[in-house]
């Protein structure tokens, strides 16, 4: 297929060889860009194009601190924010929470998420796995939500926070998906 990706039935977990499995759930407003965000992550090139409405599971096998783990990605497409969300919310053990550095809206959106989230944690855990991330760093020019409105609302949340671009350097973007994964490992 397109991304070369493996339907997560196939996958076995083999606990014999030492792999854990992570399951990372992309979430934010429609255009927040977390279909270009996940697409980066798996294959390292930018997709423009992205049928909003698609939302589909990937698997990937990964190192992160020299320790093997098969994250699987829902790169999520709600129609009108965190609805009907129990399928990502039951499923996920890290959230990566995602908005738009050009976009108000997409920030304002997103603390939606991060309300549901953290809701639907409570009481299952003392801290629920999230990264905060500022994408479309490369609208520098259009940005309408300062790195530090990111940061105080990471702060809020107890998560670390990433300014990113889906379309600039891969290594930034690996970089906040294995951040979910450590998050998730220090639960
Ligand atoms: P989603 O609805 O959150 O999955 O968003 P998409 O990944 O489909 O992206 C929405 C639009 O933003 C598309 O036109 C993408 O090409 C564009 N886009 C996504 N990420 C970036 C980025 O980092 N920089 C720029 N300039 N455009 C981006
Ligand atoms: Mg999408």
């Amino acid at each position: 297929s397109k991304f070369g990706k493996v339907r997560t039935w196939n996958v076995v977990p083999s606990p014999d060889r030492g792999h854990t499995e992570c399951n990372i759930a992309v979430l934010g407003t429609t255009g927040s860009g977390k279909s270009a965000l996940t697409v980066k992550f798996l294959t390292k090139r930018f997709i423009s194009e992205y049928d909003p409405n698609l939302e589909d599971t990937y698997t990937s096998e990964e190192i992160v601190d020299q320790q093997p783990v098969v994250v699987k990605l829902m790169d999520t497409a709600d129609q009108d924010g965190p609805v009907n969300c129990e399928r990502y919310l039951s499923w996920a053990s890290a959230f990566l929470v995602v908005y738009s550095v050009d976009s108000r809206q997409s920030f304002e959106g997103c603390q939606r998420y991060l309300s549901a989230v953290t809701a639907h944690a409570k009481g299952l855990q003392p801290k629920t796995a999230i990264v905060l991330v500022g994408n479309k760093l490369d609208m520098e020019r259009y940005r309408q939500v300062s790195q530090s409105d990111g940061a105080s609302l990471a702060l809020r949340y107890r998560c670390p926070f990433f300014e990113v671009s889906a379309c600039l350097e891969f290594g930034a973007v690996q970089r906040v998906f294995h951040e979910a994964v450590r998050e998730a490992r220090r639960e």
